[in-house]
């Protein structure tokens, strides 16, 4: 899967903190887009310079402002209206990536939808022959199965693209990987999320496509719902979605990855639309048997307090991290979150 050029140089100056910072675009400024903004602001080692939505995009090489950003996305709709940084626009995603020249690597905090959305994002990146690093968390496994399929494409367009890399898939999934190291044999790997947000309009695509994995719907029919039906279903659930036997990418990754068959692989959870807290705490068990025949489950379980944007957003950046020094060494193609360890982000 990667064509490597050698040298370790990248990795030297990059971790001993004296190369310049890392210049970063996000794409979609939405509930994971905008809390994106605000881990970035806390980094030296990433520079936040440009975004876009539906409607419009904001670049400045010098560094964008996460408040006045999300001000006025709030106030206008779009970060086109900023002003002197701000462009109006149809076609957001390709007008922003001609005109931002100065960009290492984007973060697609992108709905997928309809399901083949983020794998045209992709092939836009390889049509305008742009080089550099993309990061998604995508969950699908019929998604991260599209972009899989462009793997020849995206290396020998020069760039490197880390796939489902947030929280599940993501986070959960590289430490299944590194769980799974104490056993011969994997039987099982169980992932639960429990997920609390105060209102679901600040994460619109990530609830419509968790209503796509309920009994009856489908993603089309998920992505055809208005508001108000969204608004309508979550009544009749008193805001809680119950997801089970989820299609997820967790599956093909850890399978890619060597780790076990997809079908040992499940991923579960509760959502409430209406509470910050966590229904349940997010954890992934990982079950086998050892060298000595001892059956046995590791558990990885995520903080309380974390919040769905932490554990999608951090394990992003650690990935785009990782995704860059890969660039730099010439290392370009598809891996995903289970395959690579995310580098830290100071
Ligand atoms: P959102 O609905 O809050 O925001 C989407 C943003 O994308 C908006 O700013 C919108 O204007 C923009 N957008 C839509 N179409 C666009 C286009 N054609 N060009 C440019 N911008 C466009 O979304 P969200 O809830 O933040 O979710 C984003 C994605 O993250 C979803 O696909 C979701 O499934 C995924 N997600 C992954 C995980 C994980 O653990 N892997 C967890 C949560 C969410």
């Amino acid at each position: 899967m990667v064509e490597n050029t050698a040298v370790a140089p990248a990795i030297a100056s990059s971790s001993a903190g004296h190369a310049s910072p890392i210049r970063v675009g996000v794409l979609g400024f939405g509930g994971l887009g905008q809390a994106a903004s605000r881990v970035l602001a806390l980094k030296q080692e990433m520079r936040w310079v440009a975004a876009a939505d539906q409607k419009g995009f904001v670049y400045n090489p010098a560094g964008l402002n996460p408040q006045d950003c999300i001000t006025a996305y709030h106030a206008q709709g779009s970060l086109g209206y900023l002003e002197a940084t701000g462009t109006l626009s149809s076609d957001s995603i390709q007008d922003l990536m001609t005109k931002a020249s100065q960009v290492d690597g984007y973060f697609l905090a992108l709905p997928n939808l309809p399901n083949t959305f983020m794998a045209s994002v992709a092939k836009q990146f390889i049509q305008a022959g742009w080089r550099g690093v993309l990061v998604d968390a995508i969950k699908r496994t019929s998604a991260v199965e599209q972009l899989l399929e462009l793997s020849d494409e995206l290396r020998s367009a020069g760039i490197t693209y880390m796939t489902g890399c947030g929280a599940t898939p993501g986070l959960l999934t590289a430490a299944a990987a590194l769980a799974a190291q104490s056993y011969s044999e994997i039987h099982q790997v169980k992932i639960t999320f429990g997920v609390g947000i105060a209102n679901w309009e600040a994460y619109r695509a990530t609830i419509r496509e968790d209503i796509a994995h309920l009994p009856g719907y489908s993603v089309e029919q998920a992505r055809a719902m208005t508001d108000a039906e969204v608004e309508a279903l979550l009544d009749r659930t008193n805001g809680i979605l119950t997801l089970e036997s989820m299609e997820h990418a967790d599956d093909v990754m850890l399978e890619l990855a060597g780790i076990c068959d997809r079908d040992r692989v499940s991923v579960g959870g509760v959502v409430d639309t209406r509470n910050p807290k966590k229904p349940l705490s997010t954890n992934v068990q990982i079950t086998g048997r050892t060298f000595e025949g001892k059956i046995s489950t590791h558990t990885f379980t995520l903080g309380d307090e974390t919040s769905m944007a932490a554990n999608v957003c951090g394990p992003a950046f650690g990935y785009l991290k990782a995704g860059v020094e890969l660039h730099r060494r010439g290392i370009y193609g598809i891996f995903t979150s289970a395959e690579v360890m995310p580098k830290f982000v100071r």
